[in-house]
This record gives structure tokens, C-alpha cells and sequence, in this order.
């Protein structure tokens, strides 16, 4: 059997592949050198887009609690996060 694209292993990672895709997929990367580094590639990828998400939405949230406390609160605000 020939080698994942990163679609693919995007797709294992996100959990969206069948459960025998999933186990064949599992059973090559234990033996595959190429793919596991490309499913590690993935990893820290989705890592990293994960936590600006979450520092965006933070942010997002933030402002929100601070709306309606006056302008000031959210200008101290944006600069703590800059
Ligand atoms: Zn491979």
C-alpha cells in the first residue's frame, strides 16, 4: 500500500476516516517513517491555528464583558493583549 497524502492524515486526525481506514491508517504510521513526520507536521500545525483560535476568541469575549463598562476599560484592555 502506497503512502498518505496530508489530506488524508488530516482527515485521521480530525477523526473523520471509518474504523477500518482508522486501523489500517494507525498499523502503517507504526511502520512508516515519511507519514508519521508528515502526521506530526499536521499536529503542530493544528496546534498552533487551535490556539490562535482561542486567543481570538478570548479576546472576543473579553470585549464583551467589557462593553457597556465605558470605552476606557476596553482600550486598557486591547493593550494588555496587544
Ligand atoms: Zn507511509
Amino acid at each position: 500500500m502506497g503512502h498518505y497524502t496530508k489530506l488524508d492524515l488530516d482527515r485521521y486526525l480530525n477523526g473523520d476516516m471509518n474504523t477500518l481506514a482508522k486501523f489500517l491508517c494507525r498499523h502503517h504510521l507504526r511502520h512508516c517513517y515519511e507519514c508519521g513526520k508528515l502526521l506530526e507536521e499536521l499536529r503542530s500545525d493544528n496546534d498552533l491555528s487551535r490556539e490562535l483560535r482561542l486567543a481570538a476568541e478570548r479576546k472576543q469575549q473579553a470585549e464583551k464583558i467589557c462593553n457597556g463598562r465605558g470605552d476606557k476599560t476596553v482600550m486598557r484592555l486591547e493593550e494588555i493583549l496587544k
